[in-house]
């Protein structure tokens, strides 16, 4: 998309920053920055957004628009998110989060829905483990929130086992349930630390109406604020422009693409850590060391329509559903798209890492996540000994507990401390300006980034 120019763009004392990927942080980076400072922004696929990714999917002549990465946000869990898109009037509405979990060789399927389909059959009613799942669930939700002040480091499930969780609770939800919240297996899901799993369950309440829940989708596919933003925002987006070199010098960053060479005042990396320092020309020992710290995996998620994902009994479907492989002890997670974006028509599924091929897949995509552990936190912790020092500014959702809230917060973050900081910084000169803008395509990609 080439934008038209800012009234301060081209002014010759106006300074110019560069974002370089344009996920939530880099847009909220560059929205940030845009009424101050001429900004680009530039994203290497040929549309903006990253892990917000909406796809529209044709049957019988009616589209349907399905969110196969980030979907849902809760308002006091992504306070800034919402405050943002009602500013910049994104429309939204409920959904839930409801979750099940169905374990076939166990004769065991429950949902949080309500007391009928967490007590779908009678031997659930009399089973003293279900009741103490349940027990363990409020007493998780009392408890967790104290106990993360003083122990947040420690992980989840080394947690559950100090305090003398049950193993139904443990196995049979909340690994399922880590799971399906960081994309993961059921056992690496409980390494995450108390503090992230605390703060998010806070918001997920069990037996809650569906009328009552404040959780929310953006109306019409999340990419609609991509939309929005796109519109209102003064500066250049460079869509189909992979940022390949940042060469930083006494006077100015210089970035390279495959088609040109730009001189910026500074930058802000918006992209991974372990992009941001694949880009880097000489990064600094401790650039190499926090950034390189953090690791990635890559996540499959299949778009489909096959039922067979879902519990049996459809009065248990869901939005999130988890269905255990008792053999492997691998959980799948499915999110019921119907249900979570209130979608009428067709049945429309989504299967995080499928454990075999679903019938009816309309696309797949690869999102890579950040893996939170130990060696992820020490490195968050270093944030400020590579932030804002030689003209580079970071920002992305893995300084955080990985969700979208993060990444919005770590990208205002970046920019506010970059524009404290310019002032001090000598000027480019501004060679190398100038020349093309790439358009912000819509076209299907594999790697969702
Ligand atoms: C399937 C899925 C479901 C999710 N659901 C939720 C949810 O419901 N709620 C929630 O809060 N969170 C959710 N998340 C997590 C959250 O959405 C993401 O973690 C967040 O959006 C990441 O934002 P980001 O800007 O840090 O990174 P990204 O969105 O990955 O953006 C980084 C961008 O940088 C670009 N880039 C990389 N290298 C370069 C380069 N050299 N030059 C130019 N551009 C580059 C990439 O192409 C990409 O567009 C979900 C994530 C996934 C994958």
């Amino acid at each position: 998309m080439n934008n038209p120019k800012s009234p301060t763009q081209g002014a010759a004392d106006v300074r110019r920053v560069a974002v370089v990927g344009g996920g939530i942080s880099g847009v909220a980076a560059a929205h940030r920055l845009a009424e101050s400072v001429d900004v680009t922004l530039f994203e290497a696929q040929r549309r903006l957004g990253g892990h917000t990714d909406s796809h529209s999917v044709w049957v019988e002549d009616k589209v349907y628009t399905i969110d196969t990465g980030f979907v849902a946000f809760h308002p006091s869990g992504h306070a800034s998110f919402c405050q943002w898109l009602a500013q910049i009037g994104v429309p939204t509405q409920r959904t839930d989060m409801t979750f099940s979990v169905r374990a076939d060789e166990e004769g065991l399927e429950y949902s949080t829905i309500g007391w009928r389909t967490f007590f779908s059959s009678s031997e659930l009613l009399f089973s003293l483990k279900h009741w103490r799942l349940l027990w363990d669930w409020q007493r998780f939700h009392m408890e967790a929130p104290k106990a993360a002040e003083h122990q947040g480091l420690v992980n989840a499930g080394e947690y559950f086992r100090q305090n003398n969780y049950s193993e139904r609770f443990v196995q049979r939800h909340m690994a399922p349930l880590c799971a399906a919240l960081w994309a993961q297996s059921q056992a690496s899901a409980l390494d995450t630390p108390l503090q992230h799993l605390a703060s998010i369950v806070q918001n997920q309440k069990i037996f809650q109406h569906p009328t009552q829940s404040l959780w929310q989708v953006v109306s019409g596919g999340a990419s609609q604020y991509l939309e929005v933003f796109a519109e209102q925002f003064p500066g250049d987006i460079r869509c189909n422009s992979r940022v390949l070199r940042v060469l930083r010098t006494d006077s100015s960053v210089v970035l390279e693409t495959e088609h040109e060479s730009l001189e910026f005042d500074a930058v802000i990396m918006a992209c991974h850590s372990d992009q941001a320092l694949d880009a880097l020309v000489e990064p600094t020992t401790a650039e190499t060391n926090v950034l390189g710290a953090i690791k990635y995996m890559d996540n499959q998620v299949v778009l489909h329509g096959d039922a067979t994902y879902m519990p049996r009994d459809p009065r248990n479907w869901s939005s999130w559903n988890a269905r255990i492989d008792a053999q492997s002890g691998r959980s799948e997670t499915t999110y019921w798209m119907n249900r979570v974006q209130g979608i009428r028509g067709p049945q429309f599924f989504i299967t995080l890492n499928p454990q075999s091929t679903p019938k009816r897949i309309w696309t797949e995509r690869k999102y890579r996540h950040p893996v939170l552990d130990a060696d992820a936190y020490q490195a968050q912790q270093r944030r400020a000994q590579i932030n804002g020092l030689d003209r580079t500014f970071y920002c992305g959702a893995y300084w955080g507990m990985g969700g979208h809230e993060d990444g919005f917060r770590s990208g205002v973050d970046a920019a506010e401390q970059l524009l404290a900081k310019l002032p001090s910084l000598s000027r480019s000169t501004g060679q190398g300006q100038g020349g093309y803008a790439a358009d912000m395509g819509n076209a299907d990609q594999s790697q969702g980034g």
